[in-house]
C-alpha cells in the first residue's frame, strides 16, 4: 500500500507539472481516482491519503463492493454508460453522474430525484462505435433545451473520452472540440455552476490539460494496470 501512496504523490506532481507547462495553475486541475475493478480497501487507502473524488463505470460493481455508509467527504461519481432502467439505483449509489448521454436518461433521472443532483453531459468526440455520449453538439444542445427546465438536475459541465488509439493530433482535436462545446453551452444556456470540463485519462491527461481540462480521470496511473 506504500505503492499506492507513492503513485498518488507522483500523479499529483505530474498534474501540477502539466498545468504549469500549459501556463495554468496546478490548483485548477482536479483529480478523479478511477477505482473500477479495484477493491474498496484500496479506495479507503487512497481516501486516507486525501483523495475525495472517485469514479466508477458500473452500477452493479459499486452495489457489490461499496458499502452504503461511506466515510464523510468521500464522493463517488458514475463515469460509465447508464441504462435508463438503472437510473433510480444510480441516484441512490452515486453523488453525481458524469456520463449522462441522452435526453431519455436525463428525464429518467429527473423523474426519480427529490433533491438537487449534479450531472455532466458526455459528448462523443471520437468515431469509435462502442463509445457512449451524445452523438453531436446539436443533439446535446437540443437536449439541454429540456434539461435546463429540470427542477433537480444540475448540469455542472461536460465530459468526453478521447480517442483511445488516436495520434496526438486526433486526441487534441477531440479535447479541443469538447472545450468549444463547453464554451458554447456557457454562452447559449449559462447553467448555474457550470464549471467542469472532464477530459483526460492516464494516457492523455497532459494533452487534456493543455486543451483546458479541469478534471482528469486517472485509473491505471494510480492503481496500476487493470487485470
Ligand atoms: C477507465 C476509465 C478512465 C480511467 O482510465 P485509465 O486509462 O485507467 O486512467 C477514465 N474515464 C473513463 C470513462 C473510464 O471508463
Amino acid at each position: 500500500m506504500i505503492e499506492l501512496r507513492e503513485h498518488y504523490q507522483e500523479i499529483q506532481e505530474a498534474l501540477a507539472d502539466a498545468a504549469i507547462q500549459a501556463g495554468r495553475k496546478p490548483s485548477d486541475i482536479r483529480l478523479m481516482a478511477v477505482s473500477k475493478t479495484r477493491s474498496y480497501q484500496e479506495m479507503l487507502e487512497l481516501f486516507s491519503c486525501g483523495q475525495l473524488l472517485f469514479g466508477e463505470n458500473r452500477v452493479q460493481e459499486v452495489e457489490d463492493k461499496v458499502p452504503q455508509i461511506r466515510p464523510e467527504g468521500m464522493r463517488l461519481h458514475l463515469i460509465g454508460h447508464l441504462q435508463s432502467n438503472k437510473a433510480k439505483k444510480a441516484i441512490e449509489l452515486f453523488d453525481g453522474i458524469d456520463s449522462v448521454d441522452s435526453l431519455k436518461l436525463a428525464n429518467k433521472l429527473e423523474g426519480h430525484l427529490s433533491k438537487p443532483f449534479p450531472i455532466l453531459l458526455e459528448l462523443k468526440t471520437a468515431e469509435e462505435d462502442s463509445k457512449s455520449g451524445f452523438p453531436s453538439e446539436d443533439v446535446l444542445f437540443s437536449a439541454l433545451d429540456t434539461i435546463m427546465q429540470s427542477t433537480y438536475l444540475q448540469v455542472r459541465g461536460l465530459m468526453t473520452i478521447g480517442p483511445l488509439d488516436g495520434d496526438e493530433k486526433m486526441v487534441r482535436a477531440a479535447f479541443s472540440r469538447l472545450r468549444n462545446a463547453f464554451d458554447a453551452v456557457k454562452t447559449r444556456f449559462d447553467p448555474p455552476q457550470f464549471d467542469t470540463l472532464s477530459m483526460g485519462m492516464s494516457g492523455d491527461y497532459r494533452l487534456a490539460i493543455e486543451e483546458g481540462s479541469n478534471l482528469v480521470r486517472i485509473g491505471t496511473k494510480l492503481f496500476g494496470k487493470r487485470g
